[in-house]
């Protein structure tokens, strides 16, 4: 080994969309995969002994064609002689349909799978899980004293692979996997998220995204989430000393310790602006609409009333978290009024 390797830098280069990092023997591409309308998902294609790939986006029709030209582009514009055929390995950060859906395409089935618990549950019992999820919404809903119309909702129940279709293995924390890469498990976003590390680089699946704060889930909806453990797993990337950060959505993170900083910051702040929102009594959907008609430019909308349920459950859910956190704190206090519905009072 060079004695500089360690301090040589990773090199960065982009052809029709897809961003080569390479350091040393490795080569991780990153493929721009449009999961849903205006979504995209950063696959990474990671190459050195073998080929693995990091979270394969939705299986939507674009999706699809959007991996199979990252391949393309890989083999004809890099001159890397891989194919989808040729990947070994698929590890998904964590269990969103985003990260994972595309698990049904047949060109990945049969490979070696690996999640962290129990994020683990979507690709054991991917239907159960989503039953789970929508009795979940519709509690939440209940409990904000929302009367919410589901319909419009984007019906997934059944995917189209199962467990046996993958070699599948639970991975923790500090685990070696592969090639050597390092297992983080960082919970927050979801309960089995993880990260991997690779020579200079952290591929952070949601941790830490470039621009957008990644969403917070109540924990008392979902265990071994909420915005205590977040900011906990906030704190135990900056301090990995990785170069750089490769996150499945918006762009190249240069520095985790500065952008965990800034989302720390931006989570201490909503909770003291939400201190002064809730004043003397207000139940989540109140809570929840007055903080964001300060914030429109958060939900890209005027007001939480006008988005579809599916952001709007993701608006409740936000803010949920960061009630929570402030009830524990004792900054908050909480009633049942009448209806069953909490009603929440700055202490
Ligand atoms: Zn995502």
């Amino acid at each position: 080994m060079n004695s500089n390797e360690g301090h040589r830098p990773a090199q960065e280069m982009q052809i029709d969309g897809v961003i080569r990092y390479a350091w040393g023997g490795v080569r991780a591409y990153r493929i721009p995969v449009e999961s849903f309308p205006g979504h995209v998902t950063n696959v990474y294609l990671v190459i050195d002994s073998e080929a693995t790939l990091i979270d394969v986006g939705f299986n939507s029709d674009t999706g699809r064609s959007d991996l199979e030209k990252g391949f393309a582009t890989i083999a004809g514009e890099f001159g890397e002689p891989v194919s989808m055929a040729d990947v070994a390995s698929i590890i998904v950060t964590h269990g969103h349909g985003d990260h994972f859906g595309m698990l049904e395409h047949p060109g990945l089935k049969g490979k070696r799978l690996y999640m962290g618990p129990p994020d683990t549950s979507i690709i054991r019992d991917y239907h159960g899980e989503y039953l789970a999820w929508k009795r979940h919404i519709r509690s939440l809903s209940e409990e904000a004293g929302c009367d919410l119309d589901f319909s419009d909702m984007y019906d997934y129940d059944h995917l189209r692979f199962c467990q046996e279709d993958y070699q599948l293995t639970e991975v923790h924390d500090l685990d070696r996997i592969i090639s050597g890469y390092t297992v983080h498990h960082t919970p927050g976003h979801t309960p089995g998220h993880i990260c991997i590390g690779c020579g200079p680089f952290l591929f952070l699946g949601d941790h830490l995204l470039s621009i957008t704060t990644p969403h917070q889930v109540p924990k008392s909806g979902w265990s071994g989430v909420g915005l205590e453990v977040y900011l906990q797993s906030l704190t135990k990337v900056a301090g990995l000393g990785f170069e750089l950060g490769l996150p499945a959505h918006e762009e190249t993170i240069r520095s985790i310790k500065d952008r965990s900083e800034e989302i720390r910051v931006f989570h201490q702040r909503r909770l003291d602006e939400l201190c002064q929102v809730c004043g003397q009594g207000k139940n989540l959907y109140e809570l929840t609409r007055d903080y964001y008609l300060q914030h429109p430019e958060l939900i890209q909308a005027p007001s939480i009333d006008h988005l579809g349920t599916e952001d709007f459950i993701l608006a409740l859910e936000e803010i949920k978290a960061h009630v929570e956190h402030l009830v524990e704190s004792g900054r908050m206090a909480v009633s049942a009024a009448a209806g069953g519905v909490p009603r929440y009072a700055t202490a």
